[in-house]
């Protein structure tokens, strides 16, 4: 479905990230995997997408820096022929009470999830206009939707990525870009995993279907937002959460 397209998936070399690439990669699509530091995750997961018979690369970028992501934007337009589809997943958290965060907490959480973005669709944005066609999908999250008690600082960036995301799409959408945000609930990865049983128990009681979910069923979504059967869907953010936020 995806044959001889390239994905770049941020933050793809682990966790929803990896499963998206992995998804993409199954069904025919090149990977790309601009990551703050080649680990043994990211070589890992290079070569089970080149065990699917695609082509799979990581560059070292940090997509908080604009320069660094220019420059892999720069490189993929040189040497891999461009961009056809785009996931700005990557993210990190630094929770915290607001009377306790710090600005740093904030402008870092700010920077990698909301900002990383604006760099990749900024600096691909010739890239789309050219190709006229093209994906983006920005992994935000329910608590963009929702808000949530101790993630001023995450929640903010990732109801930013719902704005950018819908302004992204009305500009684009006359190229034929689609633009759409995926917001996971609880995903059982290395970011839920830091949970005390206690908290995860909470969790799971509020989910009416009564567990948390797995990367994959993320990645699922992700690669219908892909597909062909999803070339009318634009500006649209969609849950994929058990029912949490509903
Ligand atoms: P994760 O396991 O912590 O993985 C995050 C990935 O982002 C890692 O590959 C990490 O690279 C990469 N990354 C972090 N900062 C980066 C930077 N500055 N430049 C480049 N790469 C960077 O997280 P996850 O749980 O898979 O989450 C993926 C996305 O889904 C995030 O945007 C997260 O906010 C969102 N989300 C997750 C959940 C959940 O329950 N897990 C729920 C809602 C939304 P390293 O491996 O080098 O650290």
């Amino acid at each position: 479905m995806l044959k001889g397209l390239n994905a770049v998936v941020t933050g793809g070399s682990r966790g929803i990230g990896r499963e998206i690439a992995l998804k993409l990669a199954q069904n025919g699509a090149n990977i790309f995997i601009p990551d703050i530091v080649i680990s043994e995750n990211t070589e890992q997961t290079l070569s089970d997408c080149r065990a699917l018979g695609v082509q799979a690369e990581a560059m070292v970028c940090d997509v908080s820096s604009f320069e660094a992501v220019k420059e892999f934007c720069d490189r993929m337009a040189k040497e891999f022929g461009g961009v056809d589809i785009l996931v700005n997943n990557a993210g990190i958290t630094r929770d915290g009470l607001l009377g306790r965060m710090s600005e740093e907490n904030f402008d870092a959480v700010i920077a990698t999830n909301l900002k990383g973005a604006f760099n990749f669709c900024r600096n691909l944005y010739r890239n789309f206009l050219g190709r006229k066609s093209g994906r983006i999908i920005n992994i935000s999250s329910v608590v963009g939707l929702n808000g949530n008690i101790g993630q001023v600082n995450y929640s903010a960036a990732k109801a930013g990525l719902i704005g950018l995301t819908k302004s992204v799409a009305k500009e684009l959408a006359a190229r034929n870009v689609t633009c759409n945000a995926i917001a996971p609930g609880f995903i059982q990865t290395a970011m839920t995993d830091a949970l005390t049983p206690e908290v995860r128990a909470q969790y799971e009681a509020s989910i009416p279907l009564g567990r948390l979910g797995i990367p994959e069923d993320i990645a699922n979504l992700a690669l219908f937002l892909c597909s062909p059967s999803a070339s009318y869907i634009t500006g649209e953010v969609i849950r994929c959460d058990g029912g949490l936020a509903m």
